[in-house]
C-alpha cells in the first residue's frame, strides 16, 4: 500500500476541479496540466503547480503522454488521475505510467484493453449469466452466414464496429436487400476510422432506455454496485439528462442489473471504479453494452444519492486500500438529477455554440450542485467539448429533484452564448419525463426548435400583463407600495425570463 502525496491530474475544465477537490480533502497536492487555450482557466489555478502541455489541439497537449509522465518526474509526483476522455480509456498510456514507478489512478491496462474492444467484452462476459443482445459475439468473415443469422435475429438489425466509440461505428440494416451494401460499407468505415475492421451484428432495439450501474471494485477483488442511472434523454446518442434512481427499475430489476454488472466487473478482474452500460427494451429486459473504464461524467447523481465521493474512493482503491463498506451498507438516499449545460444551439441542431460567457452566476440553494470549470468573461474553446457545467440537484423525492432543476435552471444567469438550460427545462417539464415514461428517443419524438419559443412567448405574455398592472397603478397616482409590488411582481419569477426579454 504506497499513500499518494501528490496528484497530476491529466485532464481540464470541471472534472479536473473535481477530483483536485477530492485530493486536497485528502491532503494529496495536486498538480494541473493545461494548454494554452486555458491558461486562465479555474483547474490551473486551483492546482498546487500547474504545468503548460503545449498548443491547444489535444494531440499537442492533453494527449502528450510521454510530456505528461515527465512532467511527474519533475515535479515527484506519485499518481496520474486521467479523468474522463482524452487518455482515460487508453490502456498503452496506464501501462506506461505504472511502468514510469506511477500510481494510474483507473483500471489495470488489462481491464481497458479487455473493455475498450466490444467484442472482446462480450467474449469475456459469455462466462458469466449476463444477458447480450442477440447477435454475434465474433467478428463477422463470411457473410452468407451473418445473413442467415441476421434473418434469424430478425430486422432491423445493427452492424457494430468492435473497436467503435462514442456512438460512432453503427449501421442500421433494416431489410435483408440491404445487408451485403450496408456490411461492406460498414466494414470499410470501421477500417479507415478505427484502424481495425471487425464488425459484428446485434440486434437493432428500436426505442430502448439507456440504463448503467455504477459499480467499485478493490484490488483485493470486492466488487460493489452503486445503483443505476438512466441516461435515456440523448441529442445526437449523447447525454444531456440524466437521474438516480431511474423511474422504472424497482428493486428486483435493480438487483438483477447490479448483480449483472458486478460480474462484467469480475469478468475483466476490474479495479476502481466503473461503468456497465445496458440498454433496456420496452419489456424492462435489459441487455449489456459495454464498459466504461472510468469516472463517467454523471457520476454526481450516484454520489449525491449514495453519500459516496467515488473520486475518493478511486484514490484509495488506487492506493491498494479495501473498500471500507459492503454491497448491504449501500442504500440509496432521495432522488437526483443532472443537466448538462452545454454551449450549444438546441434551436439549431445542437451545434456548439462557442464565444465568451458574457454573464455568468451558478444558482444556489439547497440540494444544488454546479461542477464547472469557468468565470464570467471566459470564453469557452472550440478545441474540446463544449460542455460548460453539470447541473445536479438532490431532493427526497424525484418530484423534489426536478422542480428543485426548474428553479436552479430559472436561477443560471448565462448571457452570451446558447445553451441546452431551455431545452433541459421543456424536457423535465414535459410528460413524458415526469411520468418516467420515455426512452432515448425523446428528442427526436417531442422536441422541436418551436416549443421553445413558446415558452419564451409564454414567457413574454406574463411578463407584459405584470407591466400593464404596473402602468395601471402608475396611471392611478397610486402610492409607492402598489408600483414596487408591480415591480416585484415582474421580477419574482425568475431572472432567465427578465434576461431573455431584454436581451
Ligand atoms: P459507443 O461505444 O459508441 O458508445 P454503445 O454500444 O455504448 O456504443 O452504444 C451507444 C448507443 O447506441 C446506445 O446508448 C444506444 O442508444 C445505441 N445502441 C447500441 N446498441 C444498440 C442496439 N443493439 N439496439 C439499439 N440501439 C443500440
Amino acid at each position: 500500500m504506497s499513500k499518494i502525496q501528490k496528484l497530476l491530474v491529466a485532464n481540464r475544465g470541471e472534472i479536473a476541479l473535481r477530483i483536485m477537490r477530492s485530493a486536497r480533502e485528502l491532503g494529496i497536492k495536486t498538480v494541473a496540466v493545461y494548454s494554452e487555450a486555458d491558461r486562465l482557466s479555474p483547474h490551473v489555478k486551483y492546482a498546487d503547480e500547474a504545468v503548460c502541455l503545449g498548443p491547444p489541439p489535444s494531440n499537442l497537449s492533453y494527449l502528450l503522454s510521454d510530456k505528461i509522465i515527465e512532467v511527474c518526474k519533475n515535479l515527484g509526483v506519485d499518481a496520474i488521475h486521467p479523468g474522463y476522455g482524452f487518455l482515460s480509456e487508453n490502456a498503452e498510456f496506464a501501462k506506461k505510467v505504472s511502468d514510469a514507478g506511477l500510481i494510474f489512478v483507473g483500471p489495470s491496462p488489462g481491464s481497458i484493453e479487455v473493455m475498450g474492444s466490444k467484442l472482446a467484452a462480450k467474449q469475456a462476459v459469455s462466462k458469466y449469466d449476463i444477458p447480450l443482445v442477440p447477435g454475434t459475439d465474433e467478428a463477422i468473415t463470411d457473410i452468407n452466414e451473418a445473413k442467415a443469422l441476421a434473418a434469424q435475429i430478425g430486422y432491423p438489425i445493427l452492424i457494430k464496429a468492435s473497436a467503435g466509440g462514442g456512438g460512432k461505428g453503427m449501421r442500421i440494416v433494416e431489410s435483408a436487400a440491404d445487408f451485403e451494401e450496408q456490411m461492406q460499407r460498414a466494414v470499410s468505415e470501421a477500417q479507415s476510422a478505427f484502424g481495425d475492421g471487425a464488425v459484428f451484428i446485434e440486434k437493432f432495439i428500436t426505442s430502448p432506455r439507456h440504463i448503467e450501474i455504477q459499480v467499485l471494485g478493490d484490488q483485493q477483488g470486492n466488487v460493489v454496485y452503486l445503483f443505476e442511472r438512466e441516461c435515456s434523454i440523448q441529442r445526437r446518442h449523447q447525454k444531456v439528462i440524466e437521474e438516480a434512481p431511474s423511474a422504472v427499475v424497482s428493486p428486483e430489476m435493480r438487483k438483477a442489473m447490479g448483480e449483472a454488472a458486478v460480474g462484467v466487473a469480475k469478468a475483466c478482474n476490474y479495479y476502481g471504479a466503473g461503468t456497465v452500460e445496458f440498454i433496456v427494451d420496452e419489456n424492462l429486459d435489459f441487455y449489456f453494452l459495454e464498459m466504461n473504464t472510468r469516472l463517467q461524467v454523471e457520476h454526481p447523481v450516484t454520489e449525491m444519492i449514495t453519500g459516496k465521493d467515488l473520486v475518493k474512493e478511486q484514490i484509495w482503491i488506487a492506493e491498494g486500500k479495501a473498500l471500507n463498506f459492503k454491497q448491504e451498507d449501500l442504500q440509496i438516499n432521495g432522488h437526483s438529477l443532472e443537466i448538462r449545460v452545454y454551449a450549444e444551439d438546441p434551436k439549431n441542431n445542437f451545434l456548439p455554440d462557442i464565444g465568451k460567457l458574457q454573464t455568468y452566476r451558478r444558482p444556489q440553494g439547497p440540494g444544488i450542485r454546479v461542477d464547472d470549470g469557468f468565470e464570467e468573461g471566459m470564453d469557452i474553446p472550440i478545441y474540446y467539448d463544449p460542455m460548460i457545467a453539470k447541473l445536479i440537484t438532490h431532493g427526497q423525492s424525484r418530484e423534489e429533484a426536478i422542480s428543485r432543476m426548474i428553479r436552479a435552471i430559472d436561477d443560471y444567469q448565462i448571457t452570451g452564448i446558447q445553451t441546452t438550460l431551455d431545452f433541459c427545462k421543456f424536457a423535465l417539464q414535459h410528460e413524458a419525463f415526469t411520468s418516467g415514461n420515455f426512452n432515448t428517443k425523446f428528442v427526436e419524438k417531442y422536441f422541436e426548435p418551436k416549443v421553445l419559443d413558446q415558452t419564451l412567448s409564454d414567457k413574454e405574455e406574463e411578463l407584459i400583463a405584470a407591466l400593464a398592472v404596473e402602468f395601471f397603478l402608475q396611471e392611478k397616482g397610486s402610492d409607492s407600495g402598489k408600483v414596487m409590488q408591480g415591480e416585484e411582481k415582474a421580477s419574482s419569477s425568475g431572472w432567465r425570463k427578465r434576461l431573455r426579454i431584454d436581451g
